[in-house]
């Protein structure tokens, strides 16, 4: 057990990192950032901040000396410099990072664990694209392997003549059919060092520009009917990776079965609501699991629970959110609000259905 009072380091010091450390200050513990950018919003709120590249083994080799236990909120932090902090000292282990952070070990590790993934094949060549789309079909989105998140680095392919005369971007990518869904929706689970495992309710995610605009509880029937199957997958998952903390699985809830659509070996935005929406949000459990705590209830407090992003310039209508009764904001203290940034959250508890908007 790290009992608290003890120092957690963070790898990562976004928004992520941020309310980690918030929750991680609440249980007693010091937060020690390790980010390559000096504006951290999670550094802002952290006892203490190395400011160094990700390559820099020294600095990496210094700060896990420093801190008690070692965990990440940004799953593209590389794996080789990560082997200078010792095994047990980092959770979740470093091998969840390295499926997590190539989607076609992704889909393939899922597979090996009973999941369904939609079609999907390498591509490192104009002539691999096309045998591709011959085999799987099109539309499809051809992805980046490694470093996408928020719908960068993703494609849509209508049809094999535009895969055609298409200039790819490089090599290392990946094609996938393009799956017809009518919702969305994560399983977040929290995974403790003893092996316990406790899910937080699955709230119905929706995208716009392939970033997450809004997650809603509770999830229409199409989402839940389809929970079990989907838990079952991320169990399994997190159980073969011998996981410690917060884990996210993405899902397509399709006619039939959930298609896995990636994880996130971390906290994960779809799972903000928990905050003020369950006894114990993904956060604190996180550093519950970590820290060797017991966990927390997972259970959702309200009926009706929505989480929207605040992103780019929505966040100037922050102060008129504030006025809203019962409105749970939370701005993440980053200077220029670019298009497609992520600025803030907002989260709503209802107790008489409808949009959440009235607690
Ligand atoms: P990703 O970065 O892979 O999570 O993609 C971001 C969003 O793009 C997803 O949440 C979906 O809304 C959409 N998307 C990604 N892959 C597919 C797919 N194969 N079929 C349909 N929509 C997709």
């Amino acid at each position: 057990m790290i009992p608290p009072g003890a120092t957690i380091g963070i790898l990562g010091g976004g928004q992520l990192g941020r309310m980690l450390a918030i929750a991680a200050a609440q249980l007693g513990y010091r937060c020690h950032v390790y980010d390559p950018s000096p504006e951290s919003g999670a550094a802002e709120v952290s006892a203490a901040f190395t400011c160094s590249p990700w390559s820099d083994r020294d600095a990496l080799g210094l700060f896990a000396q420093e801190c008690d236990v070692v965990t990440f909120e940004f799953e593209n932090v590389p794996a080789g410099p990560l082997a200078v902090v010792p095994a047990g000292k980092l959770w979740p282990p470093a091998r969840a990072l390295e499926v997590a952070q190539d989607r076609l070990h992704e889909k393939a590790f899922a597979e090996d664990c009973g999941g369904r993934p939609a079609p999907y094949a390498a591509v490192d060549s104009t002539d691999d694209l096309l045998r591709a789309v011959e085999r799987i079909g099109a539309p499809g989105i051809l992805k980046t392997r490694r470093e996408g998140y928020d719908g960068k680095g993703q494609w849509r392919i209508e049809n094999a003549r535009e895969a055609e005369g298409l200039r790819l971007p490089g090599n290392n990518l990946i094609y996938e059919g393009f799956v017809r869904f009518p919702a969305e929706f994560s399983v977040i689970l929290v995974r403790g060092a003893d092996g316990e495992v406790r899910f937080w309710d699955s709230a119905c995610n929706t995208h716009e520009n392939g970033i997450l605009a809004t997650s809603s509880l509770p999830a229409p029937p199409e989402v839940i009917a389809q929970v079990p199957a989907a838990r079952e997958l991320a169990g399994r998952i997190a159980e073969s990776l011998g996981y410690v903390g917060a884990l996210a699985c993405e899902f397509f809830a399709t006619e039939t079965a959930p298609v896995f659509n990636e994880m996130a070996p971390r906290v994960h935005n779809s799972g903000h609501w928990t905050i003020e929406g369950a006894v114990t949000s993904q956060f604190e459990n996180h550093i519950r699991a970590i820290c060797g705590l017991p966990l927390g209830d997972t259970r959702t407090v309200a009926p009706c629970v929505s989480m929207e992003n605040l992103i780019g310039s929505e966040v100037e209508r922050a102060v008129q959110i504030l006025g809203e009764p019962g409105a749970h904001m939370h701005l993440y203290g980053k200077g220029e609000a670019r298009e497609g940034r992520k600025m803030g959250h907002v989260t709503r508890l209802s107790w008489q259905g409808g949009l959440g908007r009235d607690a």
